[in-house]
């Protein structure tokens, strides 16, 4: 497919394609089970197809987990606690993830090209961000796993024993590598459940984790649906349930958690404001605002999808956003220019356009650059909603789409006010030349992450998490390893 160009029409020079060549992957017709190292049919002997997104293309047939598949991947995974990876010393464990962590880096192109085919997101993203940071995850907490006595929590930390662990399709390898490094690091063992439209890397890592010789059963990946998430977080054998997705499910998870003893963490939507003083500089605050909502089509928990811009320089910010919006590539993700992918699935995108509907309906003024848009796959242009006010669908649900809604405020207590008027609190952004009023803003933001000058920052060393509707618990840097330790 032919990257579509989004610049000015009658510039006078055009990008040339450069796409990576998928050679590099081999995607088996068939994916079986990961479990108890060993790949194995369910039992059920049912599948499911994974598709291209960015040409709907079918990529491979994929089992699907049952209870009785459930069943054998928590018993492989309480064998191998009790047994062997839960024997180990921190320091055997290191060496395991250590292996890992290298050999994401060794493999890191096939890695790249498999994400962007199996997600639809841009190559450079899936090459620049997704994978180095899986990798850094795994070396990260290869490097806590033996130190774990001296870092605050008691002389001999003890890990929890199984951990479920289920993720979505916005960052399918990241979250694995979110999921995994820490669980590992502290001596648990895992089952994986990756989203249905995307498990492929998750499974591609299976081979390096079989490669690295982790003892059979250390994890498990069990792909499948929304039942097979279901039938994990259900299942007695299991002591701690890590959950990534959307708000809705959480609640559903939380409450089938409540009572068991299980201990929980969930990470879960975000309707985050970017806010924009007066005295920011505007060419990096545009970047940032398009990093913060666009990066990864603006499926991302803590997109920055509410603008919230100073009256007073509105109108110039909007200018020069859409002047950069003009600029930007929607197309093949495996083209190196691409900035802008497909839109992971039918469904998620049907929520995309119904959302946008209800902001046009309800009054919002709807903006996107000349983007002519791919015949086939699931595709949506970067849309801008101006005119948005507090109540609007647009300004309080999460689209998780290439959606920016853009609200004014006058004084710093009132972007505080509209910032916080959300029931979501995961991150926020913050533009102003003032260190004093970050701080000012930060002690006042309800969210878990908060950036300043920049957006959509990521780091292994540090906490990521929300409150409220967006979830409770860390994952990364000290307070992700307590989440998987006895207190
Ligand atoms: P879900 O929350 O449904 O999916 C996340 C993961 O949970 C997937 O692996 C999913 O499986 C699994 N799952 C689904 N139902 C259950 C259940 N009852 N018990 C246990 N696990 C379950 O997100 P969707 O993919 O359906 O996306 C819907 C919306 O959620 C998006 O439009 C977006 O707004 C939001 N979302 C937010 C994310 C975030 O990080 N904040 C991430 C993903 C989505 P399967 O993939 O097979 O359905």
């Amino acid at each position: 497919m032919a990257s579509v160009s989004t610049t000015t029409p009658g510039a006078d020079w055009e990008y040339a394609p450069a796409p990576e060549s998928r050679e590099i992957v081999t995607i088996r017709p068939e994916y079986g089970l990961f479990i108890d190292g060993e790949i194995v049919p369910a039992a059920s002997g049912e599948s499911f197809t994974t598709l291209n997104p960015a040409s709907e293309e079918p990529l491979a047939s994929v089992a699907q987990a049952g209870p009785a598949d459930v069943d054998r991947a928590v018993a492989a995974a309480r064998r191998a606690f009790d047994q062997t990876w839960g024997q180990l010393p921190g320091r055997e464990r290191a060496k395991y993830l250590y292996r890992i962590a290298r050999a994401i880096q060794e493999r890191a192109r096939e890695f790249a090209v498999l994400e962007s085919l199996d997600n639809g997101k841009p190559i450079k993203e899936s090459r620049d961000v997704d994978i180095p940071l899986a990798a850094a995850h795994f070396f990260y907490h290869a490097g806590w796993a033996d130190k774990l006595g001296y870092a605050g929590f008691g002389p001999g930390p003890r890990p929890l024993g199984v951990a479920g662990q289920v993720i979505p399709w916005n960052f399918p390898l990241l979250m694995a590598a979110w999921k995994l490094a820490p669980a590992l690091a502290t001596g648990n063992t895992c089952v994986l459940k990756p989203a249905e439209t995307t498990p492929l890397t998750a499974l591609l890592l299976a081979e390096v984790i079989t490669e690295a010789g982790l003892p059979p059963g250390t994890v498990n990946i069990i792909t499948g649906d929304g039942s097979t998430g279901a039938g994990l977080v259900g299942h007695g054998g299991v002591d701690k349930i890590a959950f990534t997705g959307s708000t809705e499910v959480g609640k559903e998870i939380q409450a089938a958690v409540a009572g068991t003893g299980k201990r929980l963490t969930l990470e879960l939507g975000g309707k985050a404001a970017n806010v924009v003083f007066d005295d920011a500089p505007i060419d990096q605050a545009v970047e940032g605002i398009v990093n913060g909502i666009f990066f990864n089509q603006g499926h991302v928990c803590c997109a920055g999808s509410r603008l919230l811009v100073q009256e007073s320089v509105a109108g110039a910010v909007l200018d020069r956003l859409k002047r950069r919006l003009a600029t930007l590539r929607l197309g093949d993700p495996l083209d190196k220019n691409t900035d802008i992918g497909a839109i992971n699935s039918r469904p998620q995108l049907d929520k995309i356009e119904g959302l946008v509907a209800a902001g046009e309906a309800e009054g919002a003024q709807r903006w996107s650059p000349p983007c002519p848009l791919p015949a086939r796959g699931y595709w949506f242009p970067p849309t801008v909603f101006s005119g948005v006010s507090q109540s609007h669908r647009i300004a309080r649900e999460e689209i998780f789409g290439p959606v920016l809604s853009v609200l004014t405020f006058r004084t710093p207590e009132e972007a505080v006010a509209k910032a916080n008027n959300t029931p979501y609190g995961l991150s926020a952004g913050v533009w102003t030349e003032k260190g004093s009023r970050i701080l000012w803003m930060a002690q006042r933001l309800r969210a878990g992450v908060i950036w300043a000058n920049t957006y959509n920052r990521f780091d292994p060393a540090s906490p990521f998490g929300g409150y409220t509707e967006s979830g409770f618990g860390r994952e990364g840097g000290r307070a992700g390893l307590a989440a998987y330790l006895h207190a």
